[in-house]
């Protein structure tokens, strides 16, 4: 994804829309490129910042964007996780069948 595009996804993932292939992509890109994370910090302010503000809240824009970066990083970890664990699954439920016809087989 070039940088285009993935400026155009900042808006959803501030809103924490993106899908988990998308997200991957973005969260990598915005890791190694300055102009994108520029970007994203900006909109970050410009939308969650002025809110917050508002409220009378503090704000510190690079320690919350360093969070929400590092809970999507963390989100991917466990959906791969996950997905492992769901792939170690189906391997245990296939051996099992094939076990079991095996077994059924020599009875
Ligand atoms: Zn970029």
């Amino acid at each position: 994804m070039n940088c285009k595009e993935i400026q155009r996804m900042i808006p959803n993932f501030i809103k924490q829309e993106l899908k988990e292939e998308s997200l991957a992509e973005f969260v990598a890109h915005i890791d190694a490129c300055d102009e994108c994370r520029e970007e994203l910090a900006i909109h970050y302010l410009t939308t969650e910042g002025i809110h917050r503000l508002e409220n009378g809240a503090s704000f510190s824009l690079d320690d919350e964007l360093d969070d929400m970066l590092d809970q999507a990083e963390r989100k991917l970890k466990i959906e791969m996780i996950a997905e492992n664990i769901c792939k170690c699954f189906e391997l245990v439920a296939i051996v099992a069948v094939g076990f079991s016809v095996a077994l059924m087989m020599l009875i």
